[in-house]
C-alpha cells in the first residue's frame, strides 16, 4: 500500500464577517497516497478552495477559525507552531494558483523568483548551485532557453508560459503534495492539455501527490484517480473517477454530470444547468443544503430539510454519498440519470 502524505480529518472552516459567520467548510476528511491525484469538484462557494488554502494553514487571519487536523509527513499542520509550518510549506507541500500573473511578483525576474523558493529551504546552497537549480527547474517544465528566460519578468512570457513558471516555483522543492487550484481555468484549451500533461509528467517522476481543485469535470476525467465532490462546503459524494461518471451516487452529481453539454446541446444554443443557485455559506439551508434544488426532496418535514445527512459508503460498492436516499434509490436512480 503506498504512503499516506496527506490526512485531514474533520476539517472546517469558518470567517467572522459584518454579515455574519461564513460556514465556508464543513466536516472535511480524506487520506491522500504518493502518487495519487484527487480532484475536488463543485461550483463556485461549494468551500474548494478554502479547503485547499487550510492545507497549508493559509487561512489563518483573525476572522478565521479552523478546526479539525491536517497531517502532512507527520506534523499536524493546524496545530504546529508558525516556524513549523513556514518548514513545510513548500518544502513538504506546494501550491499553484489560478492565475499566474497575480501569482508572480512583477517586479522580480522568474529566476529570481524560483531561486527564493529554493533559497528558502536551501539557505547554504552557493549562488551557482542556485542558478543550476533554476535553469534545471526552467527545463523540466518546457521554457525554452532557460540561461536567458530565467533573467526576464512574468510580462514577458506567455500565459501557459507563466503558468509553467509557477508550477517551476511550486516543484523547486520536491514536495510530496501539490495542490493546483484551478491550475489551467485562465487558458486556453490546448495550452490546458499541455500544462495538465505537464503535470502528470512531474508527477510520475517524483510520484508526488496532487490534489486538483476545479469545476470542470473534464479534467478531472482526464487526471484524477479519486474525487471528492463539494456542496455548501461539505463533501457529498466520494468516488474513484470510474465510479463517479458510471454509477454516481448524489443527486448533486447527478445535475452536475447531466448539466455537461454535448456538442449537439452547444450547436443548439441549450446550456444545461441545475435549477436554482448555491446557497449563501452565512445562511446555509437547514438539513442537507442541497434540499432547495433537488428534484428528489421530500418535503417540508422530511429528514431532507432537517438533517443533515452523513457521508456514508453506499452498499453496491466503494463510493460514500451524503444522502437520505436510501441505497436501493440511489443504485437505481443513478444508473438511469447516467443513461440519461
Ligand atoms: Fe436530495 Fe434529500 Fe438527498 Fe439532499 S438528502 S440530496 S434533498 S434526496
Amino acid at each position: 500500500m503506498a504512503e499516506v502524505v496527506l490526512s485531514v480529518r474533520n476539517l472546517s472552516v469558518s470567517f467572522n464577517t459584518p454579515d455574519g459567520v461564513v460556514h465556508a467548510v464543513n466536516d472535511v476528511s480524506f487520506d491522500l497516497q504518493a502518487g495519487e491525484t484527487l480532484g475536488i469538484v463543485g461550483e463556485s462557494g461549494s468551500g474548494k478552495s478554502v479547503t485547499a488554502g487550510s492545507l497549508m494553514r493559509l487561512n489563518n487571519s483573525v476572522t478565521a477559525t479552523t478546526t479539525g487536523n491536517v497531517v502532512v509527513n507527520g506534523v499536524d499542520v493546524l496545530n504546529c507552531t508558525e516556524d513549523e509550518v513556514r518548514g513545510i510549506r513548500g518544502q513538504d507541500i506546494a501550491m499553484v494558483f489560478q492565475d499566474p500573473l497575480s501569482a508572480l511578483n512583477p517586479y522580480y525576474s522568474v529566476g529570481a523568483q524560483i531561486a527564493e523558493a529554493y533559497q528558502v529551504h536551501h539557505a547554504d546552497a552557493s549562488k551557482d548551485e542556485v542558478e543550476q537549480v533554476v535553469i534545471d527547474m526552467l527545463t523540466k517544465v518546457g521554457i525554452p532557453h532557460p540561461e536567458t528566460r530565467l533573467h526576464q519578468y512574468p510580462h514577458q512570457f506567455s500565459g501557459g508560459m507563466r503558468q509553467r513558471i509557477v508550477i517551476a516555483i511550486a516543484l523547486v522543492n520536491k514536495p510530496k503534495v501539490l495542490i493546483a487550484d484551478e491550475p489551467t481555468t485562465a487558458l486556453d484549451v490546448t495550452v490546458q492539455a499541455q500544462i495538465l500533461d505537464l503535470m502528470m509528467d512531474l508527477q510520475r517522476e517524483t510520484n508526488m501527490a496532487i490534489i486538483l481543485i476545479t469545476h470542470d469535470l473534464g479534467v478531472v476525467a482526464e487526471v484524477a484517480r479519486d474525487v471528492l465532490v463539494m456542496y455548501g462546503g461539505r463533501v457529498v459524494e466520494k468516488a474513484s473517477i470510474n465510479d463517479l461518471f458510471v454509477a454516481p451516487t448524489h443527486p448533486y452529481s447527478w445535475g452536475l454530470l447531466g448539466a455537461v453539454s454535448s456538442l449537439e446541446d452547444l450547436q443548439r444554443g441549450h446550456l444545461k444547468t441545475i435549477a436554482g443557485t448555491p446557497p449563501s455559506l452565512i445562511s446555509i439551508p437547514s438539513g442537507c443544503a442541497f434540499h432547495p434544488r433537488c428534484e428528489f426532496y421530500e418535503g417540508v418535514g422530511s429528514r431532507c430539510s432537517s438533517e443533515v445527512p452523513e457521508l456514508r459508503t453506499i452498499s453496491s460498492g466503494q463510493s460514500m454519498s451524503a444522502c437520505h436516499l436510501d441505497d436501493v434509490q440511489i443504485v437505481s436512480i443513478g444508473k438511469s440519470k447516467v443513461l440519461q
